[in-house]
């Protein structure tokens, strides 16, 4: 299965820096990001007495000065009212304190992605600590990749300022009311705790940050932080809960990419992309008894360099942790501390394809 039919109504992408009216009152601003990944999409959504900021770009390169230009030139004299952030990468918080420090006003949030936030932008080199050597040891990290790890650890401050010092809560199910129309708070899981999307049902348009990517997939990881996590299963069902809660023909507004239509086309071919991953993982250990490290190249084909090496390990291990909490996979540690794995029913995957993902602990979403 694939996502070419996907449909990109908008041929036009804003160069950085600049915007693109979307529908009136809805605004796409484009900000450039210093990694492969070269941009990121921002929203501004125009209220009766001001401006209300989707996402904020990243703390460094041209960014900020970027923003200045868009006060001075597209607020059509409003102020900002409010910032949100869909959840606490870098990309999307960077600029957040910034921002509403400049213009005094709120911010807006889920809990558990504005006390990630809080604690990322807290760690420093020095809280590179044992669990985070026994994660990576487990992993299949050599002493070396540990200890250059190790000298690059606490690197998120350096993209963001210093977060805003209070937020007003988004909750899954809940509203916001923005020139009268209603944004809904959809919240979705795997890539982050508690990402907040809105969905507008009078212009049946989903801003959805990094839930809902059109070409490249988000990332799914497990992080030291929390080494059996399943946060695969939480993606599984959150796409579920989207297939069920949001129209087909909803307009896409994400974080990366283009502005798409094609939703449940998307949100089908993630899980199929993820299950196929699962099988090849479980073949992989039929006749050996492999590391993570050792698994990699079941999953990503390209050469990964010390950069993707830790998000490519965190998604692979998402993938095991998954197997292995399902029962599909057992795992061992051998002498040298690294986990290995071996396959306990290789068709198991196969007979459980497409099988509805159990709930998680997501509240029931109040439509
Ligand atoms: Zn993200």
């Amino acid at each position: 299965m694939s996502t070419a039919g996907l449909e990109y109504p908008f041929a036009d992408t804003p160069a950085p820096g600049e915007l693109r009216e979307i529908v009136p009152g809805v605004l796409w601003l484009r900000m450039p990001l210093p990694m492969a990944l070269d941009h990121i999409n921002l929203y501004l959504l125009e209220d009766t007495d001001g401006w209300w900021i989707v996402d904020t770009g990243i703390a460094v390169g041209p960014t900020r000065d970027m923003w200045k230009r868009v006060f001075a030139t597209h607020l059509a004299g409003k102020p900002v009212k409010a910032v949100i952030s869909t959840h606490c990468h870098p990309d999307h918080i960077g600029l957040a304190g910034w921002l509403c420090e400049r213009w005094r006003v709120p911010f807006y949030m889920t809990q558990a992605e504005y006390f990630s936030s809080l604690v990322f932008s807290r760690l420093q080199a020095e809280h590179f600590s044992w669990t985070s050597e026994q994660f990576m040891q487990r992993a299949g990290y050599t002493r070396e990749q540990v200890e250059r790890v190790r000298k690059s650890f606490g690197g998120y401050s350096k993209f963001v300022e210093p977060l805003p010092t209070a937020y007003l809560r988004l909750v899954d199910g809940g509203s916001l009311v923005i020139k009268d129309r209603r944004w809904r708070v959809v919240v979705g899981k795997g890539h982050s705790p508690e990402h907040a999307c809105l969905y507008c049902e009078a212009l049946n348009i989903l801003l959805s940050g990094d839930q809902v990517i059109p070409r490249i997939t988000s990332n799914i990881s497990v992080m030291a932080l929390e080494p059996e996590a399943n946060p695969l299963k939480q993606w599984f069902r959150s796409h579920e809960r989207f297939l069920d809660l949001l129209p087909a023909d909803a307009l896409v507004l994400p974080a990366h990419n283009t502005p798409f239509r094609g939703l449940h086309e998307r949100l089908r071919y993630l899980i199929e992309h993820h299950e196929d991953h699962l099988l090849a993982l479980e073949q992989a250990c039929l006749d050996a008894t492999p590391t993570p490290m050792e698994l990699l190249p079941v999953m990503f084909k390209r050469k990964l360099d010390d950069n993707h090496l830790g998000l490519a390990l965190g998604e692979c291990i998402a993938h095991l942790n998954f197997l292995h909490q399902r029962g599909q996979l057992a795992r061992e540690t051998d002498a040298q501390g690294r986990h290995r794995y071996r396959s306990i029913d290789a068709t198991l995957s196969q007979r459980l394809r497409a099988r509805r993902y159990e709930a998680d602990d997501s509240p029931p979403l109040q439509v």
